[in-house]
């Protein structure tokens, strides 16, 4: 871009062209932003043929979770409370992939306020697997994956609360990654469960979605929980290798897991193991209580976050004869079955008389898993194991039955207790065809080692 080889316009042409044949099959987006991303891509040609680098990324396209605000443009969750709400603000990784000279095309469909692991608890309707669309990409961020993995963009931005970054990553068979917890900011993410939310990339390489984790973290003066650390070196080190790095082989990652999927990762361990890694395996029995503690905790949180869609400050209200009636109706007409669900968890698990029996001890087993990562890190480098038990289900396959569709994260859910990174890599297809992610877990601001393993396995994936 910056050499004047291609066009900024050019790219966001071919991104528009590729968001209209497939769009109508996929339903990846809830908003295309047509005339501003074509503006911007003018402003950035403009600016490279007066010899101005125009940012690192300049005239790449990206797609964006429909949670991150973006200033004037419609930012829903995937939510009927939200509808016509237009932030006043940009969320910092917004400004900062805009310095980077990046194209957001549009904003993506995901499940309700990223509560899901399908895209079906969207208000919108579903979105459907590239690979197959009788089949879902995963959630929350299932239009961010399948935008990536339908080439309609190259790249995209999601958030992983428990998972939902790294589960759509593997069904759709792209790159995604979460970060360690306050590595990227969360100042205009919408909250879901504070204490587990992180913002990450999805990419079509392991490069590519380095280049993207580089330009929007680094410390942010406006999230109170933003760490005091640099944005990691990733580029530079990706084809350093895993000579000599211990990788855990984790059998509580595999355990449970469909046999294909099984076979997957051991070949993962043998390329890992082949370019020179120490594969070691082990058994982290604590990794089994984090669904069970997760699932008081994210709703408890959740359940707070969302005090604040009372029909008064924002998107839709339902007019009623007092204050607490408008409250309830337009929460009653606004909020999806899910949505209502994590509500009523959370605010049962907090209340008091159960507070300290769920909501208390649900963080005593928080300290427990934290503990056990920490000790398995001091024989180990990284972990590896799958990022989902099975390939992508079918669309339907779960909805009536919120307790299987919850254990589809059992293998991502982990990481994000202990706010440690985690990456998903494509490795191979299972019996069905589909794609499979393999997980790569580490200790906190471990990103550069993680990137070097992904990158391993991504060269290794078809050996
Ligand atoms: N699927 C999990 C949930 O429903 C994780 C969601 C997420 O990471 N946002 O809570």
């Amino acid at each position: 871009m910056n050499a004047g080889e291609v066009s900024a316009v050019a790219l966001a042409n071919e991104s528009l062209q590729q968001i209209d044949s497939q769009e109508g099959e996929i339903h990846a987006f809830v908003e295309i932003q047509r005339e501003q991303v074509l503006r911007k891509a003018q402003a950035i040609d403009d600016g490279v043929a007066q010899g101005k680098n125009m940012g690192v990324l300049a005239g790449v396209p990206l797609a964006l979770k429909d949670n991150l605000c973006q200033h004037g443009e419609v930012t829903s969750c995937a939510s009927n409370i939200l509808s016509g709400w237009r932030p006043p603000y940009d969320a910092t990784v917004v400004s900062r992939i805009e310095t980077a000279g990046v194209l957001i095309v549009g904003k993506t469909n995901m499940d309700e306020f990223a509560m899901g692991s399908s895209t079906e608890n969207s208000a919108f309707g579903p979105t459907k697997n590239p690979h197959d669309t009788t089949k879902v990409p995963g959630g929350s961020s299932g239009g961010s994956a399948a935008a990536v993995a339908a080439s309609m963009t190259p790249l995209s931005l999601g958030s992983d609360t428990g998972g939902s970054i790294r589960q759509p990553a593997a069904f759709c068979g792209v790159v995604g990654v979460k970060p360690t917890y306050g590595l990227v900011s969360r100042y205009g993410l919408v909250a879901f469960a504070s204490s587990l939310d992180q913002v990450g990339p999805f990419a079509g390489s392991v490069a590519d979605a380095a280049a993207l984790l580089e330009v929007i973290a680094g410390h942010d003066p406006k999230d109170s929980t933003s760490l005091n650390a640099p944005a990691p070196a990733l580029s530079s080190h990706l084809d350093d290798g895993v000579k000599g790095m211990r990788v855990g082989l984790c059998n509580e990652l595999l355990e449970g897991c469909a046999p294909d999927m099984v076979a997957a990762i051991k070949r993962a361990a043998e390329v890992l193991s082949n370019a020179g890694a120490e594969i070691i395996e082990i058994s982290i029995p604590e990794l089994k209580l984090g669904l069970s503690a997760y699932y008081l905790i994210a709703p408890a949180e959740a359940s707070s976050n969302l005090a604040r869609y009372d029909g008064v400050r924002y998107g839709v209200r339902v007019d009623a004869e007092d204050v607490t009636a408008m409250n309830t109706a337009t929460r009653t007409a606004g909020f999806g079955d899910e949505v209502k669900r994590r509500i009523m968890l959370g605010t049962y698990a907090l209340s008091a008389g159960y507070y300290d029996a769920y909501y208390g001890q649900a963080q005593r087993v928080r300290t427990l898993i934290i503990n056990a990562f920490t000790k398995a890190y001091s024989s180990v480098d990284l972990l590896l194991g799958a990022t989902t038990p099975t390939t992508a289900f079918a669309i339907g396959d779960k909805v009536g039955d919120p307790m299987s569709m919850y254990q589809s994260d059992i293998c991502t859910i982990p990481t994000n207790l202990a706010g440690h990174p985690a990456l998903s890599v494509p490795f191979g297809v299972g019996d069905d065809k589909m794609p499979i992610g393999a997980q790569l877990l580490g200790p906190a601001l471990s990103e550069q080692q993680l990137f070097q393993a992904a990158s391993v396995l991504e060269h290794g994936a078809n050996s």
